[in-house]
């Protein structure tokens, strides 16, 4: 690990307006220096401010729920507003890291951890435009089985790692950041950018901008799901995964949300498939044309062509659930006119 220099802050006011990185968990950012990968000149640890209420409370915001940055995987999981409201970021929660990780690791790192992408982080490998930009992709021409299916670039074709992202996109999430000219929000669907020719720009996070918190509006349906299929079944990161929100009023669909993780270079919420539900009455056939539809547009490469199928059924299986036609297992449920 290369030196930094270090400092605690003891309030808001402190971290607003620090050069280099924020500490919050660690467990992304301490990984990413003993690699060298991350490099930052100063880290500034904002653990302290985990006293401060503003940041670690989760608390009701007018109508919706607020999410302080510094709260905790776990604690957030397990929070009666998110439990009962907000039921898809719950399980996104919960089925990734561990427990011990969860316990440690913020909502704010969460939606800023990298990709785990093996060309990233393995300085062994010279060819990465997001660590090194101009270095080229080692992933198009080499091992792509876990890449991106959905944003990619000839740049960059890295997915985004996080299962609470996924779900927090299909909740509509804003990030409140704070920085010295003041405080901004931006929809959480636009804090993440495509990678475009500049991968190694991941966020739309101005120099000293501390995200404060997460706002979730009120949700568009009571029931939610977020279903993540992966190589092993804890402990791993999803090859696919979808959070699927849907509002079922007399067999027809009134209002839906879909966003898929593990299969695009963000976070990615599929309009696509949103408009080919509502108004359709919930069945099957309908789910499986939203999964046509938020997969239209996919650019496989030979190693990672399987996510498209796979992908649609994870769609697929989402939306069953969130319509009440199976249960976890994918059993139809008796009277529910699978
Ligand atoms: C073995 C392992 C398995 C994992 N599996 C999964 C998984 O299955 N699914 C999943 O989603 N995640 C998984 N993770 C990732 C884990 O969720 C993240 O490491 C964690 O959420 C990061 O939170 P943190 O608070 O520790 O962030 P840190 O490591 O402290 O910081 C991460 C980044 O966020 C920045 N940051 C943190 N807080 C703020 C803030 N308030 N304002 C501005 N910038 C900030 C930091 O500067 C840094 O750049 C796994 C991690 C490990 C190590």
């Amino acid at each position: 690990m290369r030196p930094f220099q270090y400092a605690r802050a003891q309030s808001v006011a402190d971290a607003v307006g620090q050069p280099g990185k924020f500490l919050a968990g660690g467990t992304t950012l301490v990984d990413l220096m003993k690699l060298d990968v991350e490099r930052p000149s100063h880290l500034t640890d904002i653990t302290p401010l985990r006293e401060n209420g503003e940041l670690s409370q989760i608390v009701e915001d007018g109508e919706g729920v607020r999410i302080g940055a510094l709260a905790s995987m776990s604690q957030t999981a397990e929070h009666a507003l998110i439990a009962e409201r907000y039921p898809a970021l719950r399980e996104a929660l919960l089925v990734g890291a561990s427990q011990q990780i969860r316990n440690m690791a913020s909502m704010g790192g969460n939606i800023m951890q990298r990709t785990r992408c093996p060309y990233f982080r393995d300085l062994a490998f010279k060819e990465c435009n997001k660590r090194d930009p101009g270095s080229g992709c080692g992933a198009i021409e080499g091992h792509h089985r876990k890449m991106a299916i959905l944003g990619g670039s000839e740049s960059c074709i890295a997915t985004h790692a996080s299962d609470a992202s996924v779900a927090l996109v299909a909740y509509g999430a804003n990030v409140v950041l704070r920085g010295p000219d003041g405080e901004r929000t931006v929809k959480l669907e636009d804090f993440n950018l495509l990678p475009g020719e500049t991968p190694h720009i991941e966020h739309d996070l101005k120099e000293g901008e501390l995200i404060v918190a997460l706002t979730l509006p009120v949700p568009i349906a009571q029931r939610g799901v977020y279903l993540k299929v992966r190589d092993r079944e804890s402990y791993e990161f999803a090859l696919s995964s979808c959070a699927a929100l849907l509002d079922v009023q007399d067999g027809k669909v009134n209002a839906a949300r879909v966003a898929l993780g593990g299969v695009g270079t963000k976070p990615w919420r599929s309009p696509e498939a949103e408009a080919a539900l509502v108004g359709q009455p919930a069945t099957r056939e309908t789910f499986e044309a939203a999964a046509r539809a938020a997969l239209q547009h996919a650019h496989p490469l030979s190693q990672n062509a399987f996510k498209v199928p796979l992908t649609a059924r994870v769609i697929v299986r989402a939306l069953m659930q969130a319509a009440g036609l199976v249960d976890e297992a994918g059993n139809s449920i008796e009277g529910a006119g699978a």
